[in-house]
């Protein structure tokens, strides 16, 4: 069956329902029987949780409207880059240029990003790069719990589509959110810690560099930590 906007219409809203019922549960003043139902032939949506491809998911979570940033964003910042890559680096979230563009890391931090993956041979096409929210918080301000706990299942599963072996977070925003952590970047950093199984390294928010230029050295450290186990990793895919 071919996109139809009244297919999209019923899509959207089926989307919307089911995430006020996961957010609100039986607080909602709406009874489950209400969710539109289809015919098997007719059936035009899946859930979100369902998506088997970056593409479908991004279609189906696009229109987000979980929580109150999706009414001050221009666009909503999914990620981009290889849907087959080793590495996925996630930021905190977009900013003023990537929510005009709605790709993430297209700014002035997002050029500093290509040089320090160009200092470790990679090119951004290679990598996957995403944020913790998909929304522009007003004023770059700091995420907020709720948004983060709303938002990360979304990255959770652009990760678990990916299964990339290495994860690179990109500020203290992303690592502490992901570890679960309260401990500082500077703690954090230089070592190599499990999530989920992924092998994750922290280093500095490219914006942060911009401001702090002594935070460069480490970070050139943390990169080249990353080049190192990512050329074991390859070198055992060949053995
Ligand atoms: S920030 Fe995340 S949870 Fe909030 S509206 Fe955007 S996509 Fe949805």
């Amino acid at each position: 069956m071919g996109y139809t906007p009244e297919k999209d219409m019923r899509s959207m809203i089926a989307n919307y329902i089911r995430e006020q019922i996961e957010i609100y549960g039986d607080e909602l003043a709406m009874d489950k029987a209400y969710l539109p139902t289809y015919g098997k032939e007719e059936s035009p949506e899946i859930a979100w949780q369902d998506s088997v491809t970056l593409q479908e998911l991004e279609e189906l979570t696009h229109t987000c409207r979980k929580c109150a940033l999706s009414s001050t964003r221009k666009n909503f910042v999914f990620g981009a880059g290889n849907p087959d890559a080793d590495i996925v680096l996630i930021g905190e979230a977009p900013g003023a240029t990537e929510d005009q563009i709605g790709r993430p890391f297209v700014g002035e931090a997002g050029q500093l990003l290509d040089k320090i993956l160009a200092a470790i041979q990679l090119k951004r096409e290679q990598v996957y790069i995403c944020n913790i929210l998909k929304c522009r918080p007003p004023n770059n301000r700091d995420p907020l719990p709720q948004e983060v706990t709303l938002c990360t299942p979304y990255l959770f599963k652009q990760i678990a589509l990916i299964k990339p072996p290495f994860i690179l977070c990109l500020g203290r925003h992303a690592a502490q959110t992901l570890l679960d952590t309260t401990q500082s970047l500077s703690a954090l950093r230089g070592r190599v810690h499990d999530w989920r199984g992924h092998r994750l390294l922290v280093t500095y928010h490219p914006a942060a560099l911009l401001r702090y230029t002594q935070f460069k050295r480490d970070t050139w450290e943390d990169v080249q930590l990353l080049r190192r186990l990512y050329d074991e990793f390859l070198q055992n895919q060949l053995s």
